[in-house]
């Protein structure tokens, strides 16, 4: 009779699936289950309670796992712990084999309905199967890792919850296992069909390892199709340690040069190259991952980004090693892609391993946020891999590993800078974006930033967060005592306002990500007295505002009189008219919008932050006339009402037209009316 060992039974809950909902409903029906068939428990003793169940194999197969094809990934695992095992117990002597180069072969019998998972392991003892097999959860790989306690700790086998097994029954009506240990003891033939029933016989197998037959069920015909399991090792154990065997391949013979024949007319014909079939192996046991950096050149980063994603064309810009014992065991490779300003890019293409086996492809949780924009893999026999994500969340280990990879990116962005930060300016556009984001949401990436983080200004020039306050701390502190940073975040479209910012030797920075609206609020509420304000935002008298002030030319009557002119003509519900005391050749007339209002706009636009509810921002300018320009004195003396309409109104355009405002009929109307304004 099967049992359960019901002291793992905790265990089947946090891995029977990645869905909490999914466990839970699995042991609420086990356990309605033994109820309804009075199923007895027994053997009390010690705590270790077995509960023999009349048939948990349905159960199995709805509930265990909610992915169905991980039983190959299973059982390849157990057929790698298997080979690993035999070399661990060579190597300490306690067998006395001739390891040699085992394999894992897998075999799809179509026709006859089976698939064959067949290792070169440490096989098993019939009371072996009885003890590892019959008992469901019970981690033989547990076990192992109890008795060769230091020695095998980075043995690097893979089993845990003694679940792996059973998931055969997901996919097939009747698993064999044909198995034939290291040692003297004859081989071992089990079979089970699904009931609680199995039987256990002598067999003449000779040769050391096990096979694993599954008769695949009906509904399950897909594990059948080569191309489907072919499909299944790549994704799942395409890194895995011990060379796996899926059919032959033809390859061109390297021993033949193939030599060219001269027939008797003098033709000349190369002779055909000849082909030898070698084993198809899936995998490559010794990804670059699993090796010390100090061996590595950047050429074999780059070859094995490219074998992890043999779809992508584009170079990584650099790579991460990660390598850590201590206190978690976690090594990876993180890869920065060209992200350039899309925020959009395909997450989540970074790879989770446990002990080389891939788990999966949502790293949400263990990596931090804004690191889910990078590639690679991270391999660590410490994540609880198959519990459920909010489980993950809360588990202290894992949140050392998220802060661990956080201090890693954050300490190797400082190197690369610090050694070439040329190098590192000249690929800042796109990395931005991981970085903003990363200052935005982690506190001690934030902190760590400064020393890496750049301010380009519109000229190409980048600077630190302290370099750039060093520089314009002189310039740029208003009559308040308020350092102002000027930023611009289009070039073309904000040049006049720029121009007039660098006229007066300010520093214009160039920041056009998207996130830049909370990044700068991010800023401004830890440094000390800054602001940020866009080119654009006011007058740049205004927005450093300087204790020598303009004298108007206008008389405060002559104020009211332009106020009541402008007034009529210029639509309120579309601009504030300002007027301003300015230096005399400055713009008659410039549109503005104000800091504050376009901010919170950005900042609702890219998520958060915002304080109105969506879509609660009015398009709103300022227009700011220059009352010490000489224009504005003609409007104003002009005789005319039709006149002074026209040359408003024509101020007024220009004033668009150089914020890219005017559009459409507007625009029509204006080119028609400057026409006849030169004829
Ligand atoms: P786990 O791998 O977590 O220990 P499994 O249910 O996957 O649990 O397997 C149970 C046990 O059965 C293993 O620990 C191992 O002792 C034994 N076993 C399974 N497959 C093999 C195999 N191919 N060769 C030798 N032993 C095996
Ligand atoms: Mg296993």
């Amino acid at each position: 009779m099967i049992k359960i060992a019901f002291n793992q039974f905790n265990k089947i809950l946090d891995c029977a699936s990645l869905s909490p909902f999914n466990s839970w409903y699995f042991f609420c029906l086990l356990m309605n289950h033994i109820n309804n068939h009075n199923l007895n428990i027994y053997n009390m003793t010690k705590g270790n309670i077995n509960v023999s169940v009349e048939n948990i194999f349905p159960l199995i197969k709805k509930f265990l796992y909610s992915d169905h094809e991980i039983f190959l990934r299973e059982l390849i695992s157990n057929a790698t712990d298997a080979t690993l095992k035999l070399k661990h117990l060579s190597s300490v002597g306690d067998a006395k084999v001739e390891y040699g180069n085992p394999q894992i072969e897998i075999k799809v019998d179509k026709k006859g309905k089976k698939l064959h998972i067949i290792d070169q392991g440490l096989g098993m003892t019939a009371e072996e199967v009885e003890k590892y097999i019959n008992q469901i959860a019970f981690s033989g790989a547990e076990e192992f890792l109890d008795k060769y306690k230091d020695s095998a700790k980075d043995s690097g086998i893979i089993g845990h919850f003694g679940l792996g097994f059973y998931s055969a029954f997901m996919v097939a009506e009747k698993v064999e296992i044909i198995t034939k240990s290291f040692t003297d003891a004859p081989a071992a033939h089990w079979t089970c069909d699904g009931s609680p029933e199995f039987s256990l016989e002598a067999h003449d197998k000779t040769d050391r390892g096990t096979e694993i037959i599954l008769h695949i069920a009906e509904d399950s015909t897909e594990f059948l199709e080569e191309s489907r399991i072919r499909t299944l090792l790549l994704k799942y154990n395409k890194f895995m340690p011990i060379p796996i065997k899926f059919g032959t391949k033809e390859i061109n013979d390297p021993e033949h040069e193939p030599s060219t024949i001269t027939d008797k007319d003098g033709k000349e014909t190369k002779e055909p190259q000849r082909k030898i079939t070698v084993d198809n192996i899936i995998n490559n046991p010794n990804p670059a991952w699993t090796k010390q950096p100090a061996d590595l050149k950047d050429e074999d980063y780059k070859d094995f980004y490219r074998e992890l994603y043999p779809m992508q064309f584009e170079e990584p810009l650099f790579n991460i090693h990660l390598n850590v014992d201590y206190p978690f065991n976690l090594t990876g490779i993180l890869y920065f892609p060209k992200l350039g300003q899309d925020m959009n890019i395909q997450k989540d293409k970074i790879q989770l391993y446990q002990n080389q086996v891939f788990v999966t492809d949502n790293v949400e949780g263990i990596v931090p946020e804004f690191l889910t924009m990078l590639r690679g893999v991270i391999d660590s026999p410490d994540i609880p891999l198959n519990v459920s994500r909010s489980y993950l969340q809360a588990d202290g280990a894992v949140k050392k590993i998220s802060s661990y990879i956080t201090r890693k990116v954050a300490d190797k962005l400082k190197s690369l800078f610090n050694s070439n930060r040329e190098d590192f300016e000249a690929k800042w556009n796109d990395i931005k974006i991981v970085i903003e984001y990363g200052m935005l949401s982690e506190e001690k990436f934030f902190e760590k930033s400064g020393d890496f983080a750049l301010y380009p200004t519109v000229d190409g020039t980048y600077y630190t967060y302290d370099e750039l306050f060093n520089k314009i701390k002189a310039n740029q502190t208003d009559k308040d005592g308020k350092l102002v940073i000027l930023y611009a975040s289009d070039k073309d479209a904000q040049h006049s306002y720029i121009e007039t910012a660098k006229a007066k030797g300010y520093e214009v920075l160039l920041l056009d990500s998207p996130i830049v609206s909370h990044l700068i609020q991010k800023l401004e509420s830890t440094k000390e007295n800054i602001s940020f304000a866009r080119v654009d935002g006011d007058h740049i008298n205004k927005l450093i505002q300087k204790d020598d002030t303009e004298i108007s030319k206008l008389t405060e009557e002559q104020k009211t009189a332009l106020e009541a002119l402008l007034k009529e003509v210029i639509p309120s519900e579309k601009f504030m008219v300002q007027l301003e005391a300015m230096d005399s050749d400055a713009s008659p007339f410039i549109i503005t919008q104000p800091e504050f209002m376009r901010r919170m706009k950005e900042m609702q636009q890219t998520g958060g932050g915002g304080m109105f509810g969506m879509g609660g921002f009015p398009e709103m300018y300022n227009l700011v006339v220059n009352t010490n320009s000489k224009l504005v004195g003609d409007i104003l003396e002009t005789k005319t009402k039709n006149k002074q309409e026209r040359l408003i109104n024509q101020s007024l355009d220009l004033a668009r037209l150089s914020q890219g405002l005017l559009k459409g009929e507007e625009l029509t109307n204006f080119i028609k009316r400057s026409y006849e304004m030169i004829k």
